[in-house]
């Protein structure tokens, strides 16, 4: 059985040190436990989080503890009569082959899911994340425009997917031309802006000219300092993630913008308001995943995977990750189906 732990609290960008491969015996399973074994392992950028003991709404992995993540499994031995052996499971076994449970937390997949993976993306954390986020808390209304970045990953692509069935003008923002490419020509937004290329503040501004409805936060930095003076009166901003900070070391520079923020909060009526998934939500996560489900078999919904292969990749995956290097949602392959 291998497992990835966490070696060191990481400074600044995660390193191959901050990270350590360990092997032992597979656990066998006692009275009321089954045993998974992981076939897929999602990467996340909150995972980014958990490697630090800075104050966050979830507790920190412990130094020397197997890195936490969210799994889809294989119930190879089993001691608990709702879980036979042979079916798939999504799990948060974390980074590891093989993992215990007594049921708690277990979601069921069947014998044969058409696409057990998805449940680690589309149909799974990312996209509820993304549904919900826009849906809930955004409000969209038809002829509205919504901006989303990260377009081309796993939340961004649902948000502007979702906005457009919602018949919203959707502009994404997507780290280089690949993935605008994609954002526009797969996914079927209006527009996308690469925000690596220069004065991202003034092609905005010329992409919008109703200005923003919406505004899904999820990378926070330059291109949240593009959008505000965009934001129309009585706009609303799902606070989603802040990427672009995740490997900050210190506060960003100046000149200090929080008097600017807070006027315009202020005098255009705006609606901030922060998400964490599961916490807000988890009652509504079949309400989501029936949703989902039909707008996929519809090809309604177009969903993208970066595989990475092999457990002992995925620290360099996540690294990665945090910098634009995935195309789409990250999973890692751990083992065989
Ligand atoms: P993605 O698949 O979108 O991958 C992360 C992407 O972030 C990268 O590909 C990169 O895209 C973008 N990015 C990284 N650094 C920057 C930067 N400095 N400026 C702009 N973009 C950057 O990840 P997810 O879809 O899984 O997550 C998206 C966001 O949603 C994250 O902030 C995450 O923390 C948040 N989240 C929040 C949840 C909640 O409950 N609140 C739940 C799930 C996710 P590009 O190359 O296009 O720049």
């Amino acid at each position: 059985n291998r497992r990835i732990v966490l070696a060191a609290r990481p400074h600044g960008e995660p390193a191959d040190s901050d990270f350590r491969l360990e092997t032992g015996e597979v656990p066998k399973p006692g009275p009321g436990q089954v045993l998974l074994r992981t076939v897929y392992l999602s990467l996340d950028p909150y995972m980014r989080g958990r490697m630090s003991d800075a104050p966050s709404y979830a507790e920190p992995v412990q130094v020397g503890q197997p890195m936490v993540g969210g799994t889809v499994t294989r119930v190879v031995a089993s001691n608990h009569p709702d879980f036979p052996v042979g079916e798939w499971v999504l799990a948060q076994s974390g980074w590891q082959d093989y993992a215990l449970s007594d049921g708690a937390g277990l979601l069921r997949l069947g014998a044969k899911p058409q696409h057990p993976s998805y449940s680690l993306g589309v149909l799974g954390m990312p996209g509820f994340t993304g549904y919900m986020g826009l849906l809930d808390i955004g409000k969209p209304k038809a002829g509205e425009t919504v901006v989303v970045a990260a377009a081309s990953g796993a939340v961004g692509a649902v948000v502007g997917q979702i906005a457009k069935i919602h018949g919203c003008k959707v502009v994404g923002i997507a780290g280089g031309a690949d993935k605008c490419r994609y954002v526009v020509d797969e996914l079927g937004f209006d527009d996308c802006l690469d925000h690596k290329l220069p004065d991202l503040a003034g092609r905005l501004a010329r992409a919008v000219p109703q200005g923003i409805d919406v505004y899904f936060e999820n990378v926070g930095g330059a291109v949240f300092d593009a959008v505000l003076p965009l934001l129309n009166p009585r706009a609303r901003v799902p606070v989603c993630g802040l990427i672009s900070a995740y490997n900050a070391t210190s506060q960003p520079e100046g000149p200090d913008r929080l008097a600017l923020l807070m006027r315009t909060i202020l005098t255009k009526r705006l609606t901030f308001q922060g998400f964490i998934i599961f916490n807000e939500y988890a009652h509504r996560y079949g309400e989501f995943r029936d949703a989902m489900e039909g707008l996929i078999q519809q090809g309604r919904i177009k969903y993208r995977e970066d595989v990475v292969e092999g457990l002992e990749n995925a620290p360099r995956g996540l690294m990665g990750l945090l910098k634009g290097e995935n195309a789409g949602k990250r999973i890692v392959r751990v083992g065989p189906d």
